[in-house]
């Protein structure tokens, strides 16, 4: 087994869709290197359902897309980074097709699905619910005909190293278990999300948010840390993962109905089911709250939809439903919300530069500012296609600095035996965020919840595996969005509390930014 290399010209971090566009981007001008922690499966993208945005239908416009993401951003978006995302988006996903993407048709017609707060039908699927994969596995197939990509499995990368003020390089615990050092002319941080900081979250494994933690600690600016949002509808059941019951299922008609079987929706928001999704989670909550039943939760009830048409338009979520014994088309499901995406991440600009030289973000790991306070579904993928590929152009530009020699000795290190002590640390970490920094805040909660991962701090202090690296890196996430959203004395988007309802426009029409110990609005 050969090791990573010592040097490339681009560092991509992350092999989700929004790494891989942007390494399709840059092969032409250099060495490519795609390092993905786990398998290339084991991402947000691969489990992305739904689909991808894109004004692309007869009667739709660009402009009622931009219209739909701004409104569901609650004033928060950077109206330019809006911009730049619903106009990109039909070409790049023509790029797409013409890689072989096979999104679901009618005839040869592209069949566009409607998901929540979407004025129009405008939500490309494929596979029926199976988008992120299909996305996946065609930009992979794409990268391996471009001989400059290598990507690389198992690869973890622990920390950028910056010389004279710029990014020049990563530490990584290589597919060995040995500690190295690669040097890049420029690095991209494609890590994805950090759902893994919740005690529930739809997200995989291996979103432990690593990029932004790195990239934080390295001195970048990071910003809207206090927007995560929660999806209203994910699978509960005892000893069932938090499997997403995808916003398209609204989309086609479902219900959502309280324990005692009523509709709720209609008495939250004239949206009804379809309302953004902040709204519906935190619907969802106030309904268990007022249950008065030991381990609550909602139905989602597809059973009035014709069955043949719903397994063939969710063919995943039929199936994965059966193994618990859940028939959709018959059965109402059991669901509570759970963490699903970051809003924000490693702030940057419209071409995918952070505030540190040397050093770029796309996808769910950066902050563009495109979704504001709350993210409009089925725009992430396209944010990880239409930024990947631009910061690829941006980064082009670094090959003026040319990589270090960097092939340091290599040492090996210990990639397990699973550690007790950093996996309870870990779930402390997840209970306290779900509990006090989750749905709905206070400042009361949120302080006990700073105050406890201060406590904490020691604990995942001086890392030396994988695992407790990503301990590490969900205990400075964690503090960040604690932070951030003690900050916020305001309830805006996805980031509600109790204490401070309403909106205050005056103070908080602004991007939270953190930077060591401070955070300011800009
Ligand atoms: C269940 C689910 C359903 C979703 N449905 C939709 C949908 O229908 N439509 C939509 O638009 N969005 C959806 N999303 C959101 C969307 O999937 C993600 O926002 C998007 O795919 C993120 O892409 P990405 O490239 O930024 O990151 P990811 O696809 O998460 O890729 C991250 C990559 O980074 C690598 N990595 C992470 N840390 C390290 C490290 N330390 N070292 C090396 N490699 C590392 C990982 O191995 C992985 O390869 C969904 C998300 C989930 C979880």
């Amino acid at each position: 087994m050969e090791s990573a290399p010592s040097r490339t010209d681009f560092l991509v971090i992350g092999a989700g869709v929004a790494g891989l566009r942007a390494a399709v981007e840059l092969a032409g001008a250099g060495t490519v290197l795609v390092l993905a922690k786990r398998e290339v499966t084991e991402s947000n993208t691969q489990w992305a359902q739904g689909g991808i945005a894109a004004a692309l239908s007869d009667e739709d416009e660009i402009s009622l897309h931009l219209q739909d993401t701004l409104q569901a951003g609650d004033s928060l978006c950077n109206p330019e980074a809006a911009k730049v995302l619903v106009e990109d988006a039909p070409r790049r996903i023509d790029e797409l097709i013409q890689w072989g993407t096979e999104f679901d048709r009618r005839g040869t017609k592209l069949t566009f699905g409607r998901e929540g707060a979407h004025s129009r039908n405008r939500i490309l699927h494929a596979h029926g619910d199976s988008t992120g994969r299909e996305i996946l596995r065609a930009l992979y197939a794409k990268s391996k005909t471009l001989k400059n990509i290598s990507v690389r499995e198992f690869e973890f990368s622990t920390d950028l190293i910056v010389e004279d003020g710029r990014v020049c390089g990563i530490h990584l615990i290589n597919e060995r278990g040995e500690k190295q050092q690669t040097s890049a002319s420029a690095v991209l941080l494609a890590t994805g999300g950090m759902g893994q900081l919740y005690r529930n979250t739809t997200n995989p494994a291996v979103a432990t948010g690593d990029g932004v933690a790195m990239a934080y600690r390295a001195g970048a600016e990071i910003s809207d840390m206090e927007f995560i949002q929660f999806h209203p509808t994910a699978l509960y059941l005892k000893n069932a993962p938090r499997f997403l019951l995808s916003e398209a299922l609204r989309g086609e008609g479902a219900y959502l109905r309280n324990i005692e079987l009523n509709r709720f929706m209609p008495k939250y928001h004239p949206m009804g089911e379809l309302a953004p999704r902040d709204v519906v989670a935190r619907a969802i909550l106030h309904e268990l709250e007022v249950s008065q039943v030991k381990d609550p939760f909602v139905y989602l009830d597809l059973t009035h939809l014709d069955p043949e048409q719903v397994k063939k338009r969710f063919p995943r979520i039929y199936a994965t439903c059966m193994e618990f014994n859940i028939d959709i088309t018959a059965d109402m499901i059991p669901i509570r919300p759970a963490a699903h995406y970051a809003m924000g991440g490693v702030r940057t600009d419209l071409v995918g530069r952070c505030t540190l030289p040397g050093l770029y973000a796309a996808g769910e790991a950066a902050a563009t500012g495109v979704h504001g306070a709350n993210r409009l579904a089925s725009n992430s993928l396209l944010e990880g296609l239409v930024f990947g590929a631009r910061a690829g152009k941006t980064m082009l530009d670094e090959l003026r600095h040319p990589p270090a020699r960097a092939a340091k000795s290599h040492r090996a290190v210990s990639n397990g035996p699973v550690d007790t002590a950093t996996e309870e640390v870990i779930r402390e970490v997840q209970d306290l965020m779900w509990r006090d920094v989750g749905i709905v805040r206070t400042g009361t909660g949120l302080k006990a919840a700073i105050e406890q991962l201060h406590r904490l701090a020691p604990r995942v202090a001086h890392p030396q595996t994988r695992r407790a690296h990503e301990a590490h890196n969900l205990h400075a996430l964690g503090l960040l969005v604690a932070r951030s959203a003690l900050a916020r004395e305001e309830s805006r988007g996805a980031h509600y509390r109790t204490d401070f309802p309403v909106h205050d426009d005056a103070k908080f029409l602004k991007h939270s930014m953190a930077k060591g110990d401070a955070i300011r609005f800009a």
